[in-house]
């Protein structure tokens, strides 16, 4: 019987949870908020943007929006970040990506305050996840080990094979079930016989940005695998790195395009934003 993993569902759960923490909060006369700040308007980001914001809304949390325009210089951007690391009314900043080509993405994740990094893509975020010590993690990955745990996917011992290598995704992926006690293998666009390495996976995590690259072939029978892929197909319909009905049949259990991933990455945003008050208690 093969499983489909609600994403939606295990979101919703995590958005309550945090609701009722904040609610908790502003009992104790402590707001929760989130600064947001967009560069551009590319149509994507604008729709990523959105959701971020209804989430916040649907949890408590206040969400300040910054608009900038395309032709912001990145010193401008530096500056408001600067400011938003001092305000002391702001817990979490997040810098949607991309930004416009003028920028260096490097220097800018930088400037954000560690403890305010709520998108844990700071390199000392990166680093303490490294080495086992708390600090924020990478909303997407961070979403999929809570899918795994609240579907009862067991992670210790398992041979667990990562498709994608990149900063947000694969990478922290693979420190995060390592964290876990799985095995982890990572692979990448240079890996020589892919199908060989991701046959072996009892967990599959796919993040390649290739619509419907893993097919059947690619998986073992009862594996569980996660699509982090999304893409629109010529139908505009949405799909994943996944070929869902292709696939299905042989697993245990799979996630969903939409309905998968996607909402999860949201709702550890939202969670992240706890822990940069907690993180600002204790400074
Ligand atoms: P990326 O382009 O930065 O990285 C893709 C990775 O795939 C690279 O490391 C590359 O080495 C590897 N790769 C490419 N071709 C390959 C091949 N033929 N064989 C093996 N490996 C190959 O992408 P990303 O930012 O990690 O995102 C991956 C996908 O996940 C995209 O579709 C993206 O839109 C999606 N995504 C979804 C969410 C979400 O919230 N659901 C969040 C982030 C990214």
């Amino acid at each position: 019987m093969i499983k489909i993993i609600d994403g939606k569902a295990i979101s919703k759960e995590i958005k309550d949870e945090v609701k009722e923490a904040v609610s908790g909060l502003k009992e104790q006369g402590i707001t929760v908020s989130l600064a947001v700040i967009q560069v551009g308007n590319d149509p994507a980001s604008g729709v990523y943007v959105g959701n971020k914001k209804k989430a916040c809304e649907y949890c408590g949390i206040e969400s300040v929006s910054y608009e900038l325009a395309e032709e912001t210089t990145q010193d401008e951007l530096l500056t408001l970040i600067e400011k938003l690391n001092k305000d002391e009314k702001i817990n979490g900043i997040l810098v949607q990506l991309p930004l416009p080509k003028h920028m260096d993405e490097d220097a800018v994740i930088k400037a954000i305050a560690p403890i305010k990094d709520v998108d844990g893509f700071h390199p000392q975020s990166v680093g303490a996840l490294c080495i086992g010590q708390p600090g924020f993690v990478s909303c997407t990955p961070a979403g999929i080990i809570e899918l795994l745990k609240r579907s009862n996917v067991e992670i210790a011992g398992k041979e667990c094979v990562v498709i994608g290598r990149s900063n947000i995704v694969g990478k922290p992926m693979a420190i995060l079930l390592l964290r876990e006690n799985g095995t982890v293998t990572i692979t990448h666009s240079r890996t020589k016989d892919l199908k060989e390495v991701t046959k072996r996976a009892d967990i599959l995590v796919v993040a390649i940005g290739k619509p419907k690259m893993i097919t059947r072939e690619y998986v073992k029978e009862g594996a569980v695998v996660i699509d982090v892929g999304i893409h629109r197909n010529e139908n505009n319909k949405l799909c994943g790195d996944v070929d869902f009905d292709d696939v299905a049949p042989v697993c245990s259990a799979i996630t969903p395009v939409p309905g998968g991933v996607g909402p999860m990455t949201i709702a550890m945003l939202m969670k992240n934003c706890l822990t940069s008050v907690a993180l600002m208690q204790n400074q």
